[in-house]
């Protein structure tokens, strides 16, 4: 076997990995796994590179915090991962500021640089970092990578990047980062392999998962994004409200008595499908349910989709092709069913057959704009660059 690459992606309860072995060109997923549930009752899982469950188990007694969780994940890695460990380990991380505009080789420095950017992203960006530590540790002879999840939106004009805010703001770092890049970037490499002249033109991605942001692009590369300067703005989500008036906040805090702490738990975890909906965040759920709350949340998501595909058409000058991504962009018919039907000033024209089976194109053929379900695999994207980072 062909030393392998790890990729590592911790998020605020779960660390998630993969195991890909290089193969011809590419690369093999051999295994893929998570610990979910952490600071709870921490739960493994291991599965195949097909999908197939090998192995899951509770953790131990008294295995709880992420470090504990490393330290355990670290043992049953070793059962999978050749003697002397990986040929390198790849790390998705949310956000780079503005000074990561690609992936950057891991030193003590970097891990430094990384630690200063927590308060951009408090949920998210301490528990990347530590897993980074976690992993120069555990094998100090694998380079380490961070891919981000920002640097794909670094490319965008700076009218898309600022706030109508005084500028030493936006020198300061408050700014429209945008997320999802590693998304973005596998999706339209795709494209360029299904059709390059598509993909060089005028794009709109839709990656819509629990989290769910757009992304324009022109000749592949990011000029607008509906995300800004957290994974808060745009479009609502499994629970998250996305964009909203900033006086709300204001009226949450003085009028009903907040805190910022509970303003910002309530529109993160209470907001979105399941604050609309009032029953849940997983669009299954709400396609399943003839509640009014599930139809309207449905129709609310699908409505601003619209509004910002709009938006993005503008920013791009036109449209040649929409492509919707992650688990409801892949699999649910009925949400691109109403995207597109609220789109057809635009030209926009679905197959209803090709759309009920999830095909790669779902438009019809005399359709002017070209609307694609193509999944999306963020994984994949960082051992890729961890590869030709560490061959570069
Ligand atoms: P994450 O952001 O956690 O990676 P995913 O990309 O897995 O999220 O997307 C999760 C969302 O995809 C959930 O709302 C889930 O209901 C939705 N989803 C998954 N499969 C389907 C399906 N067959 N039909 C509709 N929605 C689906």
């Amino acid at each position: 076997m062909k030393k392998p690459v790890l990729v590592i992606n911790t998020g605020s309860s779960s660390i998630k990995f993969a195991v890909y072995e290089p193969d011809g060109g590419g690369f093999k997923l051999r295994h893929k796994g998570v610990v979910e549930e952490i600071g709870r009752e921490p739960f493994y899982t291991l599965r195949d590179g097909e999908g197939k469950e090998l192995s899951s188990c509770r953790l131990e007694d008294g295995t709880r915090t992420h470090d504990e969780c490393f330290g355990w994940l670290e043992g049953r890695l070793g059962e999978i991962l050749p003697e002397d460990g990986p040929s390198s380990v790849g790390h998705r991380v949310v956000h780079g500021g503005t000074g990561f505009t690609g992936p950057a080789l891991i030193d003590g420095g970097v891990v430094e640089r990384l630690s200063e950017l927590e308060p951009l992203a408090p949920l998210r960006q301490p528990y990347n970092v530590s897993g980074i530590r976690a992993m120069m540790k555990a094998y100090p002879g694998a380079p380490n990578v961070a891919c981000f999840d920002t640097s794909f939106h670094r490319t965008q004009p700076e009218l898309a990047q600022m706030f109508g805010l005084p500028m030493e703001y936006y020198e300061s770092g408050v700014v429209r980062y945008g997320f999802h890049g590693l998304s973005y970037e596998y999706v339209l490499s795709r494209l360029g392999e299904i059709s390059p002249e598509t993909a060089a033109g005028r794009v709109v991605t839709a990656h819509l998962g629990a989290g769910a942001s757009m992304c324009a692009t022109l000749g592949g590369k990011s000029v607008a994004t509906t995300m800004g300067f957290t994974a808060l703005d745009g479009l609502p989500m499994g629970t998250r409200s996305g964009g909203i008036d900033p006086g709300v906040i204001f009226y949450l805090q003085r009028e009903k008595g907040m805190t910022a702490d509970e303003v910002e738990g309530f529109l993160y975890k209470k907001s979105g499908l399941l604050g609309i909906s009032g029953l849940s965040s997983d669009m299954r759920d709400l396609e399943a349910s003839a509640a009014p709350g599930a139809r309207l949340a449905v129709d609310y998501f699908a409505y601003r989709i619209v509004r910002e595909t709009g938006s993005l058409a503008a920013a791009l000058g036109g449209l040649d092709a929409l492509v919707f991504t992650a688990g409801i962009g892949e699999n649910s018919a009925l949400v691109r069913e109403k995207v597109c039907a609220g789109l057809s000033w635009l030209g926009i024209e679905l197959d209803g057959e090709a759309n009920s089976r999830n095909d790669l194109v779902v438009s019809a053929g005399k359709s002017r704009v070209r609307v694609y379900a193509i999944p999306t695999d963020e994984e994949l994207v960082i051992a890729i660059e961890t590869t030709n980072m560490i061959s570069a």
